[in-house]
């Protein structure tokens, strides 16, 4: 099939000539984004393949459809940066890669969590510069502490499992029990039980209009003071705002977030030599208590060829039978919401 990338880096395209070895499809790649100027840039291409900071509203998935496209692929998990009802209504598919390392993720999530509460991105400073003192990096014994997993999926249900390894108590939060979950000693409870109780919460749930700052000004006011708030899943869930309020209150104790709500203007560039024109972002780097990654929990060299291979293979059903198993149907969407 031809396909054309966008918003592809060095990274994207070694991983993917690499798989493509074997599916032998016809690949343009794009560094641009697929955005309203450069949307014109896939007529003629059967395929698009995106990732997750590539907005696709109705206007431009009509201009697809209108230039032969049939298939966008989503090199990623997530699709709420696609309009799958306009899809949907223009016949387009569009396919994505569930899971590619869950343990990627999971492990990114501990690791912001033995950062700030070990405090190593202070350390690492201080000692570079000769200041050995070890004032202000009192941590806590993981041991013994009260974790809570909102989202029990294949990514919350392996963050548990590391945690259980440190010798935490779980407690969970979702719709639905994850039997893996269950056996390691997890304990469901209804999400203010959660926000009461955990000493760390973890988000692992997708975005969605129901989840849409789930950690509000209201959730934090239930916290207890001092609480560890991690975000590997998407940025939309915490209410940026009510989580400085919290920083600043010292409700919120720690924060370590890989995904930041207007993380589409910032994330994935190199904007070293520019003024940062977000507030709100630059605010939250003045905390001490605060580490943001800028969403690299899932860049392990194994997600990156599983997300290769499971998009090339994708679009090589699709091309050979008209559809795919790793289809997202909008009645699908819209029972997850
Ligand atoms: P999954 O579908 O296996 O699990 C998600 C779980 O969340 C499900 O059990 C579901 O029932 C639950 N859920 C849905 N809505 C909820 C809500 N409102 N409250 C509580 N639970 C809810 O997904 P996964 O593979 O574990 O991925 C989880 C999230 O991780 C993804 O949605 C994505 O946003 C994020 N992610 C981030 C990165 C990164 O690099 N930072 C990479 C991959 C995935």
């Amino acid at each position: 099939m031809k396909i054309a990338f966008f918003n592809t880096k060095s990274y994207d395209r070694q991983s993917f000539n690499t798989a493509n070895k074997q599916h032998q499809h016809e690949i343009i790649f794009f560094e641009c984004h697929l955005s309203h100027e450069t949307v014109s840039l896939a007529a003629g291409y059967s395929a698009v393949c995106i990732f997750i900071n590539d907005y696709l509203d109705a206007e431009m998935l009509e201009k697809l459809a209108q230039g032969g496209t049939k298939l966008i692929a989503l090199r990623s998990a997530g699709f709420n940066h696609v309009d799958l009802a306009a899809a949907s209504h223009l016949g387009l598919a569009i396919v994505r890669v569930p899971a590619y390392s869950p343990y990627a993720v999971a492990e990114h999530a501990v690791a912001l969590i033995l950062s700030l509460n070990r405090k190593v991105h202070r350390a690492y400073n201080r000692v570079r510069e000769g200041n050995f003192s070890i004032e202000g990096l009192l941590g806590f014994d993981l041991h013994g502490a009260t974790v809570g997993v909102i989202g029990t999926g294949r990514i919350g249900a392996i963050f548990a499992q590391i945690m259980r390894g440190f010798g935490c108590k779980l407690i969970g939060y979702d719709a639905y029990q994850n039997s893996a979950c269950l056996e390691m000693g997890m304990t469901y409870v209804q999400i203010t039980e959660l926000f009461a109780q955990s000493d760390i919460i973890s988000l692992h749930c997708p975005l969605t209009p129901d989840s849409h700052h789930l950690v509000n000004a209201e959730a934090i006011a239930q916290m207890k003071t001092g609480t560890m708030l991690i975000n590997t899943s998407r940025g939309g869930l915490i209410d940026t705002q009510a989580a400085i309020d919290g920083l600043k209150s010292g409700a919120i104790g720690y924060l370590g977030i890989d995904v930041y709500e207007q993380e589409a203007d910032l994330f994935f560039e190199d904007l070293s030599n520019e003024v940062i024109q977000d507030d709100t972002f630059q605010r939250l780097l003045t905390f001490p208590n605060v580490i943001v990654t800028g969403h690299q929990a899932f860049f392990t060299s194994h997600a990156l060829a599983n997300i290769a291979e499971t998009t090339l293979a994708n679009i090589t059903e699709f091309e050979q039978n008209g559809s795919c198993l790793n289809e997202v149907k909008i009645e699908q969407a819209i029972a997850s919401k």
